[in-house]
């Protein structure tokens, strides 16, 4: 890697900077707040982005901002961080528990936001000394659990004249110091299926008289994913899965109405196309069989994460020059949904899985459970990684000079 002092000016400015970063961390995961309801989080981040005297642009709906650091002819790498919180009790007993009841920072969005302003920190310093060779395009994006937020950035303007874009995710299954990467599809397509079934209601004594609905919903339930996992290639590792189901209000009456919802993810383009089709057509068999009525709102999610090679060796090689050696291990698709799709689809670039795990701890919990949560070590780790990464990728992706092109159309 060039700039071979870049870690020595890491460890100054984390030395100086840390604290107030985990400090920061602290103060956004006692204020979490919901997609596109981000404004306590865009002010503090927008204020500390000013003070170092950077011009954060705030996004035309109130949440979320665009900062640039940087000028000249280079490159333009983006570093993209998602800021929003999930509808999820804290279960928490740590001194920095959320204070808003009902919701908190499950996903690690607040660590993704720490660490990527304490990158731009140190990226505006590295500007001020005149090393930074090109543009590096901050995204704090809001609104990546609705999902959305992707395409707001996107509608803004955000990714144009981007070259190459880099984000990062939380993984309590690495050790933290160490990161996850993977060329090619690193999450999965993740679509909602909202399904209503009605009929005419009863008596539970007569069920033969009537519809019995509950009966139906139940064995829709089971049935769907079932007869999912025979019609559909198991390579593509399509699941559907209940999140929601609800019928009825007394143990006597049969209810005229019932509705289960749920998530289909795949790790396969092509049963993602024939997903929807299928799944309706099964589900009116199976109602047909026991005489309800069933509808199906079929609503697509986000992409799959397509990690470009490219990209992913820029990520290999940062992690070697910063987090040492052995610091980049290879990870697995997840069949979990990320927004950072969308970009991909239009410009290349890579995520990865920044460990956040203590490490010998043997159960460390899940992401969108309540009682997730970081060693914040990850925090330095990850400003390491990102910074190294959006350098790396700014010198590997010089453009030839104007000289050097015309050398090159005379050969
Ligand atoms: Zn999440
Ligand atoms: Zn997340």
């Amino acid at each position: 890697m060039r700039g071979h002092n870049l870690r020595g000016e890491l460890d100054v400015f984390l030395a100086e900077t840390g604290q107030e970063l985990i400090g920061f961390r602290r103060d956004l995961h006692m204020h979490p707040e919901l997609a596109f309801a981000e404004y306590r989080t865009t002010q503090r981040v927008a204020d500390r982005l000013i003070a170092a005297g950077l011009t954060p642009s705030v996004l035309p709906r109130g949440t979320g901002l665009i900062c640039e650091v940087g000028s000249g002819d280079g490159p333009t790498v983006a570093l993209r961080a998602d800021i929003d919180a999930l509808p999820v009790p804290d279960e928490k007993d740590v001194p920095y528990s959320s204070t808003v009841p009902g919701v908190c920072h499950a996903c690690g969005h607040d660590v993704h936001t720490t660490v990527l302003l304490g990158t731009s920190l140190f990226l505006a310093r590295q500007a001020e000394a005149g090393l930074l060779p090109g543009r590096v395009r901050l995204i704090f994006q809001p609104a990546e659990e609705l999902p959305g937020g992707a395409l707001e950035v996107m509608a803004a303007g955000g990714i144009s004249g981007v070259d190459r874009i880099f984000g990062l995710h939380c993984d309590p299954r690495v050790d933290v110091g160490k990161v996850g990467l993977k060329t090619g599809p690193i999450t999965s397509a993740c679509d909602k299926v909202f399904i209503r079934v009605s009929g005419p209601g009863g008596h539970t004594a007569r069920p033969h008289l009537t519809a019995d609905l509950v009966f139906a919903l139940a064995k829709i339930l089971t049935e769907l994913p079932a007869a999912l996992s025979r019609r559909i290639d198991p390579r593509s590792s399509l699941s559907l899965v209940w999140g929601r189901v609800e019928a009825g209000s007394v143990a006597n009456a049969i209810p005229d109405e019932g509705l289960a919802e749920g998530t289909v993810r795949c790790l396969d383009e092509q049963a993602w196309h024939a997903a929807p089709d299928m799944i309706k057509a099964l589900l009116e068999s199976v109602a047909g069989a026991y005489g309800v009525e069933a509808r199906m709102d079929y609503v697509r999610g986000v992409p799959p994460v397509v990690n470009d090679e490219v990209s992913v060796q820029m990520l290999a090689e940062a992690a070697g020059g910063v987090l040492g050696e052995g610091s980049a291990e290879p990870t697995q698709q997840s069949l979990g949904g990320e927004d950072f799709g969308w970009y991909l689809e239009s410009i290349p670039g890579a995520f990865a899985r920044l460990g956040t795990r203590t490490p010998g701890t043997p159960h460390p919990g899940d992401i969108h459970q309540g009682t997730f949560d970081v060693d914040e070590s990850c925090i330095a780790a990850g400003v390491r990684f990102l910074a190294a990464t959006a350098l790396t990728a700014l010198w590997e992706g010089q453009r030839p000079s104007a000289s050097e092109h015309v050398a090159g159309a005379i050969a």
